[in-house]
């Protein structure tokens, strides 16, 4: 069978790896030169819109899914009726929209943060009192990684927080003081079927994915964020893999956002489970049965960022993925992952890797 795939990043370089073993072949799109996923099957140099090339890609693929998920809906919508299209655009639009996102998870009765739709300054004091400082404003479209985004601390900072993101259309949520972040993934096939992988702690530096640990420990928190990614799965008729975060607070759990996509905070499933992320994606949007996603044990992964350090190709626990992107400042070029017995084992081997990979200075 044929997969399109719709970006060529290090989401689609490890979705194709994943393939092989599933006797699948991966077909991307992507608009740069030489991307990552280039290494696991043939590029089609085009914008992620190109309807031409995305003409192409739906009569000679089997099924198209996505790795990148500012691809416009339209662009997905132009090919759905003539070739299946994994996750469902829908779920796309939710996640591409904070305040169609937010709604969704208010209807599902999944608990988060208060928050105002913001079309004006009037609109902010309005939430400042309604909701109390420090309130978090975001762009509703094409936020990443904590970008388009502004911390009001202080009602004298409103004009700042308008003239900074005032051009787009925002949201103000209320600011989270959380024990933790978490992520859970879920995966459906297209009979409907569920699996679910162990939550994820996420710790994030400058707004960026830095580190995750997976199990978390708590069958308090594990039960809720569960009972909520098969409310979403089910809700949405979803299709492959989505990723919810949530902020922990106590027992209880906040939503931030949904991926409807395989996702950073899920790689430790490549060698921590028994099945990882990206083969149970592949399984769900060719509706084959759904593979186990029972973890190894504790497993731990940190994003190497900017740079990779030599002492990071020197390791001797840990596995290096190295998705062969050139250096730049801010870039996630490829992550480690630690697979242990205890957790203590595991974050003893995370510390070394801080120590020894990503705090070297060369
Ligand atoms: P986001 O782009 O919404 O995932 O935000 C990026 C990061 O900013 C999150 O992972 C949190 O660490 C932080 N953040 C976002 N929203 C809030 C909030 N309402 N309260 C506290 N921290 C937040």
């Amino acid at each position: 069978m044929r997969i399109g795939i719709i970006g060529a990043g290090q989401l689609g370089q490890m979705l194709g790896f994943a393939a092989r073993d599933l006797d699948l072949s991966c077909h991307f799109i992507d608009p740069s030169v030489t991307p990552p996923a280039a290494q696991a099957g043939p590029v089609v140099q085009a914008a992620f819109d190109d309807s031409q090339a995305l003409a192409t890609l739906a009569d000679t693929c089997d099924v198209v899914t996505y790795e990148f998920e500012n691809v416009p809906v339209t662009a997905l919508l132009e090919i759905a009726d003539r070739v299946p299209v994994y996750p469902p655009p829908d779920a796309l639009r939710h996640a591409q929209d904070r305040l169609a996102e937010k709604r969704l998870f208010e209807m599902l009765d999944i608990p988060l943060p208060a928050y105002r739709s913001i079309d004006s300054i009037a609109d902010l004091n309005e939430a400042a009192t309604a909701i109390g400082l420090p309130l978090v404003i975001k762009t509703r479209r094409l936020g990443y990684d904590g970008k388009g985004q502004f911390v009001l601390r202080h009602l004298d900072a409103i004009e700042t927080a308008w003239r900074t993101l005032g051009q787009a259309d925002l949201i103000a949520e209320q600011w989270v003081d959380f024990d933790s972040e978490v992520s859970a993934i879920g995966v459906r096939n297209v009979d409907g079927d569920i699996v679910t992988y162990p939550l994820t702690r996420n710790e994030h530096v400058d707004g960026m994915l830095r580190i995750s640990r997976a199990p978390v420990e708590n069958p308090v928190i594990t039960r809720h964020a569960e009972r909520y990614v098969r409310k979403l799965l089910d809700n949405l008729a979803y299709v492959g893999v989505l990723t919810l975060e949530l902020f922990v607070v106590g027992d209880g759990l906040f939503a931030n956002e949904f991926a409807p996509r395989v996702h950073n905070s899920g790689h430790w499933t490549i060698e921590g489970a028994a099945t990882s992320q990206f083969a149970n994606h592949l399984l769900a949007i060719t509706n084959r049965p759904l593979q186990s996603s029972q973890i190894r044990g504790y497993a731990g992964m940190i994003n190497l960022i900017g740079r990779i350090p030599d002492a990071a190709r020197r390791l001797k626990v840990g596995q290096l993925h190295d998705y062969g992107k050139l250096p730049r400042r801010g870039r996630k070029l490829g992550h480690i992952t630690a697979v242990a017995d205890s957790a203590a084992e595991r974050d003893r081997i995370l510390a070394d890797i801080e120590r020894n990979v990503t705090q070297s200075t060369h």
